[in-house]
């Protein structure tokens, strides 16, 4: 009995049962008076170490070899890349500063997402503090993603035989259009997407199950769709990982969407794609995705509401396995 009580103890003490993979390395890319905020990862952060998360808590993410970039992108897309090469017209779909350190920090995020995946098969859950360029193609970027992250890491569970099938439950208020496109006709992959119809991607890609909302379209429309979808896709595809792209750009204070959700219908929303992950014991990589909002504290808020959702939810569940 006085063990049960010091494991209950110890459970209690241990603020966050999963890991989270974070370099100081995504914030101190300079993307100057650029809308996308990477320095929501530096205060998410620093949040979640007064919230009690430890050094341990951390996982420091490494640049992946190329072969596993390559798994999801074209080597010619690569070259041009890495060697500067881009077309104006090229340069102008990805709408963002282009030189060395972003290049760098998308390869990066690759490997985070790639050790997020590694983290989650065996913990059962784990959080990527960025990731969730689900803008980016096989061969060509657009939309402030240049290296699809989420891509790359399940192609390279599934030639490892880590997984056999995987599910993307793309969250983001914009479509997630390029990883529909690299993981289209491949059996192993599922991909849903709910997302606003009015606003970027102008051509929607076409995923394995699409929702469309339109502006202000508000929290019980999207809650409906999820509840409607959720638990049955996860029972029908049965994925044995689950990537959420967790954006916070559905929120109505967002500068890019009119999806018009409060904070609740977030919390919600975080909520259903992640109880039902864990009720079914599938492991669950969380990615950040979007989010922009005038006052970053927003956006900063609505990443850690979805991580302390997250907390709850499996301490819940540690403790009435500990208990069972
Ligand atoms: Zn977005």
């Amino acid at each position: 009995m006085a063990g049960l009580k010091n494991i209950l103890k110890s459970l209690k003490k241990d603020k966050f049962p999963f890991k989270f993979v974070y370099s100081d390395s995504y914030w101190m890319v300079d993307f100057k008076d650029h809308v996308f905020p990477v320095n929501k990862y530096r205060l998410v952060y620093e949040n979640l170490l007064k919230k009690g998360a430890v050094k341990d808590n951390f996982i420091e993410p490494a640049i992946p070899d190329e072969m596993d970039i390559l798994r999801a992108h074209l080597s010619k897309y690569i070259k041009k890349i890495k060697t500067g090469q881009l077309s104006s017209s090229e340069l102008t779909a990805l709408e963002l500063p282009f030189y060395r350190k972003a290049i760098d920090f998308f390869f990066l995020t690759a490997g985070g997402t790639i050790q997020a995946s590694e983290a989650a098969l065996k913990d059962g859950i784990c959080v990527h503090i960025g990731g969730g360029f689900h803008h980016a193609f096989a061969d060509h970027g657009e939309g402030f993603c240049i290296i699809n992250d989420v891509a790359v890491a399940l192609e390279k569970m599934k030639a490892e035989k880590k997984i056999q099938r995987a599910m993307v439950i793309d969250c983001d208020v914009h479509q997630g259009n390029g990883t529909a496109s690299i993981l289209k006709n491949k059996d192993y992959a599922f991909t849903f997407s709910i997302h606003q119809m009015d606003i970027y991607p102008a051509e929607k890609a076409v995923s394995s199950l699409d929702a469309g909302l339109w502006s202000g379209d508000g929290d019980e429309k999207y809650i409906d769709i999820l509840r409607q979808h959720i638990p049955r896709i996860y029972e029908e595809f049965d994925p044995d990982l689950i990537y959420y792209l967790a954006g916070a750009d559905p929120y109505k204070k967002d500068k890019l969407g009119d999806l018009d959700l409060t904070l609740r219908g977030l919390e919600k929303r975080d909520q259903i794609v992640i109880e039902n992950a864990r009720r079914r014991d599938c492991p669950l990589v969380i990615l950040f995705a979007g989010g922009y909002t005038v006052d970053i504290n927003d956006v900063v808020s609505i990443h850690l509401n979805t991580i302390m959702t997250a907390r709850k939810i499996y301490k819940r569940y540690s403790r009435r396995k500990i208990l069972a």
